[in-house]
């Protein structure tokens, strides 16, 4: 149906709408859930969350899991993993799942993705965001969006804008300039408008330049409206709103929050009665309730021809595992140690307890009940069959955050919203020995594998890490297995990059994960003992030091009531350029157990973008796939790259393939630069 008779369709029935029917389809009238008009066959809108999966049920008015079966689901691996896979198509896979997961669960709005700009590696959130690159996001995004809305579901594209802290984030100002903003921390939600055609947008908590996001005309009137064309809905995020009049006023549609006095929300009891006051006009909340059936309409929730959805199907596991295996990142492979040799493998020694955590239900709000987790101990287990024994030892104890309450979201509402992670973990001695005791055994184990990282107690809605160290004392424990056991393998797992320093060098083997979903370990195993060729590459800048993090050194991070943001575009990788600071390992790295050689490259103006084609060859022995990445001088830093295309390729050994990439619209004469990292470039261009 056209724009202009979805609208009228939606006035037809806004006529008839009484004033207390119109207010309650503006604010939550339970934590996920408006209220419908049942006289007009008008349902409530039904959001849940999120990013990884549809969340569990819970009781309308309260936190309080319910806790029935009913809402097992299928584990998405987080964005972060999404978007290290670097392959579009399988973001529009993982969309699908979500979108149709959440038709299956009921839900009109699924609260994901989110597209806030890794700007920091301390940013609790980071595993929920894709990377630090505003094109690599908006090209992942756009493909993800569009799987949801496939299943008559609307994605919610979050937070706009710039919510790339979790300290303070209810009232945390931020300065940031136009410029970068419309540069780096807005592209993906552009994107998200005009090519992924998002139907919903979350303002996020905190303020930009001044004004909460909830009540700033610039951005939600201005910029998501009228220069970007956005006719869908803005929702607030849980308790994001403080005022009435400001935030009707100035582009917000939904509230919602996270208490139970859904009576007393700002655009509940106090927007009707300005409006019976006359201090708002009752216009500004007809097109408020427009927006929504617009939207409504656009689902089919009016119509009764809405698609149907369906949850845990083996389709999606297919899916997700596909994804996972993508995602994983190999980033050292010294002597090639990896792949494991699965014939010579008769006793294997899994050291870390990350081996052995299940990661689905933490994360905050990205938390979900999953109908399983294969952890990287069982995806061992399960791949070696049974000819080889698997032995385990967690050799650090556990940081464990503190018992977080089932309120925890309303509670966060009043400390201000989030706050530093808490004291890092120390060294168990006991633990530590008894790893190294059983790693030194040769003769018993013919490899050991350390699997640490993070997890959702660091990588966490609500917190920032205070830090990059490895918590638990990782970092002495991998030191002293590198010491008795030097070819022990390393699988490390995160949301965004930890100091390697202290053991890195003498580490041979480095694989990286992600939360990768309920088959993550599956994934991990199969690269590991060589079934699948890893072809995954790292969506952000690994670090050497946190004062090498543009936002660290240049800006402001982490800090309470105001943040500037002064190191402006020169985020990630492309401080480190202008800088001439050497990463840990840069943005856009990953390599494979093969090899592939850069042929040639041309680049062509065309209409409707700028085409190239590079030619690569994989001139080793097995298959592999690899994502060929291109970029460009920064119009505003001679020293600067940055990526502005990217296509993946699968090759069989000895096979050789052009591929085209297509991209923006660049001017005649501009200069490509074509690598496997943002340091490795392989070939140059010209259109
Ligand atoms: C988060 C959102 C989430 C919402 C609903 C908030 O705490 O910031 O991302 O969608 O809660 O649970």
């Amino acid at each position: 149906m056209k724009k202009r008779e979805i609208r009228k369709q939606a006035e037809a029935l806004l006529l008839k709408m009484t004033l207390d029917e119109k207010i309650g389809m503006v604010h939550g009238a339970e934590l996920f859930a408006t209220a419908g008009v049942p006289r007009l066959g008008i349902p409530p809108l039904r959001t849940s969350d999120g990013p990884m999966g549809v969340r569990n049920e819970f009781a309308p008015d309260h936190w309080e899991t319910i806790g029935h079966t009913d809402d097992y689901v299928s584990y998405l691996p987080s964005n972060s993993a999404v978007a290290a896979t670097w392959n579009r198509s399988l973001a529009g896979k993982v969309g699908s799942v979500l979108g149709e997961e959440a038709r299956g669960r009921g839900k009109d709005v699924i609260l994901a993705p989110g597209v806030n700009i890794k700007r920091c590696p301390l940013c609790g959130r980071n595993f929920e965001y894709f990377s630090e690159d505003p094109y690599l996001t908006k090209s992942l995004a756009v493909p993800l969006i569009r799987g949801i809305q496939k299943w008559d579901v609307a994605a919610c594209v979050k937070h706009f804008a710039a919510n790339s802290q979790e300290t303070d984030r209810l009232w945390v100002d931020e300065t940031i300039d136009e410029k970068t903003l419309r540069k780096i921390y807005f592209p993906a939600f552009q994107a998200a408008v005009k090519e992924g055609g998002v139907l919903t947008v979350m303002s996020a908590y905190n303020r930009l330049n001044g004004t909460h996001c909830s009540e700033n005309g610039w951005l939600l009137k201005d910029v998501l409206r009228k220069e970007w064309g956005f006719d869908g809905v803005v929702i607030s995020d849980w308790g994001g709103v403080h005022t009435t009049k400001e935030a009707a006023e100035n582009g917000l549609d939904i509230e919602m929050s996270v208490t139970d006095n859904f009576d007393e929300y700002f655009f509940a009891g106090p927007l009707k009665q300005a409006v019976e006051k006359g201090q708002i006009r009752e216009s500004v909340l007809d097109e408020k309730v427009l927006h929504i059936l617009m939207l409504m309409i656009r689902l089919h929730m009016l119509d009764g021809r809405r698609k149907a959805g369906a949850c845990n199907t083996p389709q999606h596991r297919k899916k997700l595992l596909r994804t996972a295996e993508e995602s994983i990142v190999l980033l050292k492979n010294d002597d090639h140690i990896l792949p494991l040799d699965r014939k010579r493998l008769h006793r294997v020694l899994v050291v870390g307890r990350n081996a052995d955590i299940r990661h689905s239900q933490g994360g905050g709000s990205a938390e979900i009940k999953a109908l399983y987790e294969i952890t990287p101990l069982l995806g061992l287990c399960n791949a070696l069959g049974g000819n080889c024994r698997v032995d385990y030892v967690p050799g650090y104890g556990s940081s464990q955050k503190k018992e977080q309450s089932e309120n925890w979201q309303e509670d966060s509402l009043k400390d201000g919203g989030g706050q530093k992670a808490e004291e890092n973990g120390k060294v168990s001695m006991t633990l530590l020995k008894e790893a190294a005791d059983l790693a030194s055994r040769k003769d018993v184990y013919d490899a050991v594998i350390f699997v640490g990282g993070l997890t959702h107690s660091q990588d966490s809605e609500g917190l920032d890490r205070a830090d990059l160290v490895l918590p638990d004392g990782q970092d002495a424990v991998m030191k002293k297995l590198l010491e008795v056991r030097p070819d022990t393998v390393v699988v490390l797992t995160g949301g965004a990059c930890v100091s390697m320093e202290p053991w890195i060098d003498r580490a041979g083997t480095l694989v990286w994960s992600y939360y990768n979903g309920m088959e993550g370990g599956k994934a991990l195993a199969e690269v590991l003992l060589g079934d699948v060729t890893p072809s995954g590459k790292l969506p952000e800048t690994f670090y050497r030091r946190l004062e090498d993090c543009s936002a660290v050194s240049v800006g402001e991070f982490g800090k309470e009531k105001h943040v500037s943001y002064s190191e402006k575009d020169l985020v990630g990788y492309r401080y480190l350029e202008e800088k001439k600071i050497r990463p840990l390992f840069p943005f856009g790295y990953g390599l494979s157990y093969t090899e592939f050689a850069y042929r040639k490259a041309r680049a062509h103006a065309g209409k409707n973008g700028t085409k190239l084609y590079v030619t690569l060859k994989n001139t080793g022995d097995r298959e592999g796939s690899e994502t060929a990445e291109v970029y460009t001088k920064d119009t505003d830093h001679e020293n600067v790259l940055i990526l502005c295309g990217f296509e993946k390729v699968k090759l069989q050994p000895g096979e050789e393939k052009t591929v085209e990439i297509t991209m923006d619209v660049f001017p005649k004469g501009t200069v490509f630069f074509i690598g496997a990292s943002v340091l490795d470039i392989r070939l140059k261009a010209v259109i």
